[in-house]
């Protein structure tokens, strides 16, 4: 195989995928490497997106900046595509004293949070199905993405014009030259790395400080409660349909491998005994592992030594919200040398690299 094309995106989650798409829009060739994965971060993740932070009742980070463009990207994205991937829903949270309630209140009033919120929020339809609850908070501008379908749709339309392939990316037969790279008979002006937390491994990133971060989540069938919100309570209950909820997760910082745990179903099932007053039973247990970084902010940039080099990472737990913004941001650096914001910018760590 002899090809040439402008991008080789080594990892097709979340942030490949996006990245892909986007560069194919402003007119990029683009081929892609990926070696598929059930426990890649994106197969697992529930795909929630929140503008609030829920335990201290703050926006959350870019939530005013990103938030639209996530809406607008995968809207058009279900529009271009003719399948429905991004369910936009409301969320509850679950407030359990006076004291917690007014908190939210106290927030609810605030200027920039104030269209974050709505005042209806369907009290009664959850009596009895939920612990006992002060009220609930209605939040806005939230919802879910299908991140497994989102990528297996796109999966298939590069593999129809045979623009990706299902394998490891051996580093090894990576070859960086001036004028661009190649790899295995493949010519690219440059690449971009979209491992999520398996950059750990490659030896031009291994000096970023990437913390690993396992997470389990369980989806449970519960025929007794109402399908048409999300429900927060140190946990996220997502209807999914059919009576069926995704619901997690679990964080742990050192584990042994991405696997499932029966103490991290365990954990869940205390978590959701501890919501739930309605019957439920798990139908499913997954784990995967996210890309975060101690600074919360993803991580995209060239390699310092290597101009044709570039990594998009980092999106930790917020890869559904952030992404299609950072992902334009990013093309804009890469095709009209647009300046990266320096929280950002992959740079920061360049003191870390010996
Ligand atoms: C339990 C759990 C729940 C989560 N819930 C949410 C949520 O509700 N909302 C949200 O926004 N985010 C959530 N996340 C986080 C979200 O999953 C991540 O932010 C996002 O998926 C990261 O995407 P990524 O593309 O960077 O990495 P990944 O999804 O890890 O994708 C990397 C891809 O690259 C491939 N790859 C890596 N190295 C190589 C190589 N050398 N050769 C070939 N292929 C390679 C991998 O197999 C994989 O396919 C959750 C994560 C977990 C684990």
């Amino acid at each position: 195989m002899t090809s040439v094309c402008d991008y080789l995106i080594v990892g097709q989650g979340i942030a490949g995928t996006v990245l892909a798409l986007m560069l194919e829009k402003k007119g990029k060739s683009v081929f892609i490497i990926d070696k598929f994965s059930i426990h890649s971060s994106s197969q697992v993740a529930a795909g929630l997106v929140n503008p609030i932070t829920g335990r201290r009742i703050v926006k959350s980070w870019m939530a005013d900046e990103a938030l639209p463009d996530a809406f607008q990207f995968y809207f058009e994205f279900e529009k271009e595509f003719g399948e429905k991937v991004f369910h936009s829903i409301d969320a509850l949270e679950v407030t359990s004293s006076v004291h917690e309630y007014n908190e939210w209140t106290r927030r609810m009033d605030e200027q920039n949070l104030q269209h974050y919120f709505r005042q209806d929020a369907p009290n009664e339809l959850y009596r009895g199905k939920i612990r006992d609850f002060i009220k609930l908070v209605r939040i806005t501008s939230s919802g879910w993405l299908d991140i497994p379908r989102f990528t297996s749709i796109v999966r298939k339309k590069f593999l129809a014009s045979n623009l990706i392939k299902d394998e490891l990316f051996e580093q090894d037969q990576l070859k960086v030259e001036e004028s661009g790279i190649s790899y295995e008979g493949l010519f690219a002006k440059r690449i971009i790395f979209c491992e999520g937390y398996k950059c750990l491994e490659n030896k031009f990133w291994e000096y970023i400080p990437l913390i690993p971060a396992k997470g389990e989540i369980v989806v449970i069938e519960c025929k007794g409660l109402p399908q048409e919100f999300i429900l927060l309570s140190g946990m996220f209950i997502i209807p999914i349909g059919n009576d069926q909820f995704r619901c997690g997760a679990t964080y742990e910082w050192k584990f042994e491998n991405e696997l499932p745990t029966e103490s991290g179903k365990s954990k869940l099932l205390e978590m959701l005994n501890n919501v739930l007053k309605t019957e439920f039973k798990i139908i499913e247990h997954t784990s995967g592992v996210r890309p975060t970084v101690k600074d919360r902010r993803p991580i995209l940039g060239q390699h310092p030594d290597h101009q044709n080099v570039f990594i998009f990472n980092g999106l930790g737990t917020k890869g559904v919200s952030l992404t299609p913004y950072f992902a334009n941001h990013f093309i804009e650096h890469l095709e009209n040398d647009a300046r990266l914001m320096s929280e950002v910018d992959v740079g920061r760590f360049s003191s870390m690299k010996n």
